[in-house]
């Protein structure tokens, strides 16, 4: 299965004028053209000239067809050309590098001879995993992931024993080449993995000073998902008339994925997240928090609710996060709360849905979190939790995806309900067709049921539904759980839009003298209070539209302001805890 759909790129190949290094006695294009021949032995990668160990090493793999950007790349490396690429992870960029590469390798001269550095530590073991597993059919190649974090001394040894391969992030990679433990001298390639993504994280100093280093004779080759003006800067200093090759795929794999926006106040965010998580099990989730504190709170909340959930955020040791992605790949954990660093790059294909339960930073990053699902061709789902406020922005992400991202409704007591017997019954029949209870086992709890039905003078439904119930606990099956909150913030909002749509034209607030309601607020003067900073409290908590929010009269302790009428008890309960400038609201009638 490829990774990717290929129909649904387009590569653009604007090195195909540039001269091919002619000394070689094979140009792209008769490598080109002989996977088009009637010869079939050649399709797929055979059409590459790789040796037979990788080409077994792949078909075990699984890989049938080279995606677009190990079409276009892969010829080029193996002419030991540079290269600059503009590709995101997910495209098969990792194998576009790493298999010329590897068979480039002379595995007789025991020095580093590639170097590949990535942004996190996280995808340096990823790109490194990917290399031993290419290599199987190359055995006396060995590869080194060198990152802060990981033990210093053991990575010492290894360079001494000799590697050909390493992968590292740039600082650790700047410490072994300053200390000497790091012989670049006698590097033949060298590969930026991710580069815009170091310069986003502040690499671009040392990236600059580790290229420096090399040999003057060495292959370059810069892969980034966009092209900002400082790594074409680079690769203009750097690159030696490179083969340019551009994977626009961005927009089209993120229209793979299913996406879709709950609007919600932000008191009722973990309550919704419960809910969505509710109707999403099997396959794995990963919830987007903004900080590492909101990670942490989240966890708790889902692990007090019976989730098998762990956190991956920068204070988890790196030992730690290499088992949690471990185990979530393995099934052991079905939802991961992140944040979005820690969080770069992960490849994980049973991720079936992801959760922006915090706005993303920008559109970048919302590309990114949602390819964390629909990976290597599966179906993904990504929803975001969006409060009022951050409404506007949702046009943004929708023209950075390339598509309409779907109002989604918060799901109801009846829904989850539904959704918890359709389960029990599909957990039933699955458990009673299946063989794998031993048949001792099997005989003699029919003899239990046989002695109940006795004793007891049950009849089978009787002991099926008793069984049910075991299974189930103490707590109920159906829940029961107050849901006006739903439809109350609903309807006070869909009444907000009308009111705002009517007076859209008016110059001063959007409300009518009969259609408002007076407030008094415990903030004055006294407080330096503005009245921005009252708006945009109120705002925020309750889903108003800030034009919806009339007068605002500040007195030195308190302050009057007037609202739309109607506003759900929910939002008045919870608008009485908002704080500003450091004390509560204790919103109150006022008449
Ligand atoms: P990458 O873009 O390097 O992160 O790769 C994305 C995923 O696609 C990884 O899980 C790879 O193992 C997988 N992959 C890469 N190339 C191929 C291919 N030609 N066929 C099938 N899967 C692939």
């Amino acid at each position: 299965m490829s990774a990717v759909n290929d129909e649904l790129m387009e590569v653009q190949d604007k090195g195909k004028n540039i001269k091919v290094d002619q000394s070689n006695q094979l140009d792209k294009s008769s490598l080109l053209n002989q996977t088009n021949d009637e010869d079939k032995e050649l399709d797929g990668f055979a059409g590459f000239g790789f040796s037979e160990g990788l080409i077994n090493t792949l078909s075990k793999k699984g890989y049938k067809e080279p995606t677009p950007i190990q079409k276009a790349a892969i010829p080029e490396l193996m002419l030991g050309r540079d290269l600059l690429g503009q590709a995101q992870t997910g495209t098969g960029k990792t194998a576009a590098f790493a298999l010329p590469l590897l068979e480039r390798i002379d595995a007789k001269e025991r020095h580093p001879q590639v170097l590949v550095l990535t942004p996190t530590r996280e995808l340096a073991m990823q790109v490194a995993e990917s290399f031993k597993a290419y290599s199987e059919g190359h055995p006396n190649i060995n590869i080194l992931a060198v990152y802060g974090g990981s033990d210093f001394r053991s990575q010492l040894y290894s360079l001494k024993k000799g590697v050909e391969i390493i992968v590292g992030t740039p600082g650790r990679v700047m410490d072994h080449i300053r200390q000497g433990t790091l012989v670049q001298e006698a590097l033949q390639c060298l590969v930026l993995d991710e580069a815009d993504e170091m310069l986003r994280m502040g690499f671009i100093d040392d990236i600059e000073w580790i290229l420096e280093q090399l040999p003057d004779e060495r292959q370059m080759v810069f892969f980034s998902a966009t092209m900002p003006n400082e790594i074409r800067r680079l690769s203009k200093r750097f690159l030696k008339d490179p083969a340019e090759i551009t994977i626009k795929s961005k927009k089209k794999e993120a229209q793979l994925i299913k996406q879709r926006y709950i609007t919600i106040q932000n008191s009722y965010k973990l309550e919704v997240l419960k809910r969505v998580l509710e109707l999403s099990f099997g396959e794995g989730v990963i919830i987007f928090a903004r900080t590492k504190a909101i990670t942490i709170k989240l966890a708790e909340s889902l692990e007090a609710a019976k989730h098998n959930v762990a956190v991956l955020n920068g204070d988890v040791p790196q030992n730690l996060r290499e088992r949690t992605v471990e185990r979530l790949r393995q099934g052991g954990i079905d939802v991961l709360v992140a944040t979005d660093v820690a969080a770069r790059g992960l490849d994980v294909e049973r991720i079936g849905l992801v959760i922006n339960y915090d706005m993303p930073f920008d559109s970048e990053a919302y590309i990114h979190r949602i390819g964390r699902t629909g990976r290597a061709g599966r179906n993904g789902e990504a929803i975001l939790f969006i409060s009022p406020r951050e409404r506007s922005y949702l046009s943004n992400l929708e023209r950075a995806v390339g598509q309409a991202i779907e109002k989604m409704e918060i799901p109801t007591n009846e829904i989850i309900n539904k959704h918890r017997i359709e389960k029990i019954k599909k957990d039933l029949l699955a458990t009673a067709s299946s063989e794998t209870k031993n048949t001792t086992e099997s005989t003699m709890l029919q003899e239990v049921i046989k002695q109940v039905e006795d004793e007891l003078e049950l009849t089978p439904q009787e002991i099926a539904l008793a069984a049910i119930n075991l299974s189930i606990g103490e707590n109920s099956l159906l829940i029961d759980n107050d849901e006006g909150w739903i439809n109350q913030a609903e309807r006070f909002r869909k009444g907000n839009d009308r009111r705002d749509s009517r007076g859209r034209n008016r110059r001063e607030h959007g409300i009518t003298d009969k259609d408002k309601e007076r407030f008094r607020v415990e903030v004055g003067h006294r407080d330096r209070v503005k009245p921005g900073n009252i708006v945009g409290a109120i705002a925020n908590e309750s889903g108003l539209n800030g034009r919806m929010i009339g007068r605002i009269q500040i007195f030195d302790n308190y302050s009057l302001i007037d609202l739309p009428k109607g506003m759900p008890p929910n939002i008045f309960k919870n608008l009485k805890r908002v704080k500003v400038m450091n004390k509560e609201l204790n919103i109150n009638h006022y008449s």
